[in-house]
């Protein structure tokens, strides 16, 4: 079969055509980037990094350069990754100054005997590992400096009320190779969120699993409910239990909706090469590539295809 390589740009309440079209772009690039490198190198995990570094550098999404601030004004960062042959995994929760998270994640996967680090002690083995630690203040953009200010000006006024619904944009991707699955997520975390919140992105089993008995999953959404229904695990669960990658996908972030009132998207892909993509929220950014062939889409029922030159 052939490799596949599918990738979100976060679920959310995305209600500008603009910024839509901007996503859209994004994870068309990024899809295509992990591609190539997916099958040029033949590595799961080389491709699942470069499509997620990709949407990192992309100030549009919320990830790595573009993250939301927290109510300190500061860009914490959270990211995990996992391999489904060995159950191999590795996460950073509460992360500063690092550009790319996916890559100290994968780090920590393959250089440490633990499955997540946090805060300063990330920092200090990023330092010990030879990643770049910037400025503080260098991942924090003048669009998510606004969005704090409008932020804090409505909670003042009183008018935010909790829908479980922001305009997210979280990144993940899930590929598909030789008959073995990977996935990876990286986030900023959400608007408003309290210094040192941790999220569903860094936790294995909640923003990202893979298990080559039934298929990898990234999510996005509102975090402390997917952590709290352990979405990405409950996903492979229903596949291992006979549910398609689709049915599995779509049971699993309806079942949050109805439990918990709050919206998710997931990106699924079995070990037998089916995708599953589903979304509660208004819209998901998402695409994958097949051969020479591209499919994205962001609202639902929308599956566009386009061949890559
Ligand atoms: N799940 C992320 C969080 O709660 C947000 C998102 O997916 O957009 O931090």
């Amino acid at each position: 079969m052939e490799p596949i390589l599918l990738v979100h740009g976060g679920a959310g309440f995305i209600n500008d055509d603009r910024k839509a079209t901007e996503l859209l772009l994004g994870v068309k690039e990024a899809a295509k980037a992990g591609y190539k490198v997916l099958k040029s190198k033949n590595s799961l995990l080389d491709g699942l990094e470069e499509a997620v570094r990709v949407m990192e550098d992309n100030e549009i999404f919320n990830a790595g350069l573009g993250s939301v601030l927290n109510l300190d004004g500061e860009v914490e960062m959270d990211a995990s990754i996992m391999l489904g042959s060995n159950l191999n995994a590795g996460g950073v929760t509460v992360v500063k100054n690092i550009k790319n998270p996916i890559s100290l994640a994968r780090r920590v996967m393959e250089k440490t005997p633990h499955f997540l680090l946090a805060g300063e002690g990330a920092l200090k083995f990023a330092k010990r590992e030879g990643f770049e630690i910037l400025s503080d203040g260098a991942l924090v953009t003048e669009a998510r400096k606004l969005m704090l200010e409008n932020y804090k000006k409505k909670l003042a006024e009183k008018k935010l009320t909790n829908t479980g619904e922001a305009e997210l944009g979280t990144v993940g991707a899930v590929a598909f190779l030789n008959g073995q699955v990977a996935a990876a997520t990286s986030t900023g975390g959400y608007e408003g969120k309290m210094v040192g919140r941790c999220s569903d992105t860094s936790i294995i089993g909640s923003g990202t699993y893979a298990d080559d008995e039934s298929g990898a999953v990234s999510t996005t959404g509102h975090g402390d409910s997917i952590a709290k229904v352990c979405l990405a695990h409950d996903i492979c669960k229903e596949m291992e239990a006979g549910k398609s990658a689709q049915e599995a996908t779509e049971i699993c972030v309806n079942k949050m909706l109805k439990r918990l009132e709050n919206t998710a998207g997931a990106i699924t892909l079995s070990v037998k090469g089916e995708i599953g993509i589903a979304f509660s929220s208004n819209r998901m950014s998402w695409a994958y590539q097949i051969g020479n062939m591209l499919h994205f889409g962001i609202n639902k029922n929308e599956h566009n295809v386009e061949i890559v030159n």
